[in-house]
């Protein structure tokens, strides 16, 4: 069993889908757990069932998007928590359209969360990982960042984009013992997927040899791999789950 006992975990958008179930599996792992969302109705629920794992859990309101948030919130983490070990960079959003009909707002909207939202929160928490020789970040993509999707110019790119991110960040921290990783989920049943209808869903199952959605354990199962001891040696690496899609 893989134990994470006293080490300290912030994940981005944790209120729900893949963010909360990756929080759940940290905690039961033993890693204290803080998490950011724009705003969360169901905060108050999520820190407490978190601390059933006996586990300590705070929630930190904030935009990804806007660096000193993220800074701010880092900071407070660090003098609550003392450091953190892992960070998760999951929040993300769709602003889908095709190109013909996409607007600057939507391409912004979607670059600034989904790729600048990285940029801002590994900003916020190199320093002290360097410092303290110990860090694991992981980075949520997406299949279509390597595949492409009609109607997601915006998302692929942002996903495709922080591949780039990943490898690089990687190298300059490598021999500090910092990790960066990717996770690229294919098609996951989650409220983002759930705003398919019906025929979109059939199309895409189509092209999953394994012909079931994935899970939200499935993905969270393999964050939980990559901030492990077990992947010590894997760095600047993507984690393709997606049932043999790509
Ligand atoms: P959800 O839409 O279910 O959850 C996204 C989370 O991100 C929410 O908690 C949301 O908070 C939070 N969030 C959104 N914008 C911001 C922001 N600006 N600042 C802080 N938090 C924010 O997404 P999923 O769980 O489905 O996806 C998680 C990640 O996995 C995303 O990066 C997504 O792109 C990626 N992914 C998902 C796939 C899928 O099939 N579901 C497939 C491939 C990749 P709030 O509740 O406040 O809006």
């Amino acid at each position: 069993m893989i134990k994470l006992k006293g080490q300290t975990a912030l994940i981005t958008g944790g209120s729900r889908g893949i963010g909360r179930e990756v929080m759940e599996k940290l905690a039961i792992a033993g890693a204290n757990v803080c998490f950011i969302d724009l705003i969360s109705d169901v905060a108050g629920q999520v820190e407490a069932e978190m601390k059933e794992h006996g586990v300590e859990c705070a929630f930190f309101e904030g935009n990804v998007a806007d660096l000193d948030q993220c800074t701010k919130i880092a900071d407070a983490i660090q003098e609550r928590f003392s450091k953190i070990d892992i960070l998760v960079n999951n929040a993300g959003i769709t602003r889908d359209s095709l190109f013909m009909r996409m607007s600057r707002d939507n391409w912004d909207d979607v670059i600034n969360i989904n790729l600048s939202g990285i940029f801002n929160m590994c900003k916020a928490v190199i320093r002290p990982m360097v410092k303290s020789k110990y860090g694991r970040i992981i980075n949520l993509s997406s299949i279509v960042g390597f595949t492409g999707n009609a109607g997601q110019v915006n998302y692929s790119s942002a996903k495709a984009g922080l591949i780039g991110f990943t490898k690089s960040l990687a190298k300059e921290v490598a021999s500090r013992n910092v990790t960066c990783n990717a996770i690229a989920p294919g098609f996951i049943k989650s409220d983002m997927t759930d705003k398919l209808d019906e025929s979109q869903k059939k199309a895409m199952l189509a092209n999953v040899p394994m012909k079931r959605m994935g899970t939200l354990e499935d993905i969270a199962n393999g964050v939980l791999f990559l901030v492990s001891p077990m992947a010590d040696y894997i760095t600047g690496t993507t984690l393709h789950i997606n049932g043999g899609m790509f």
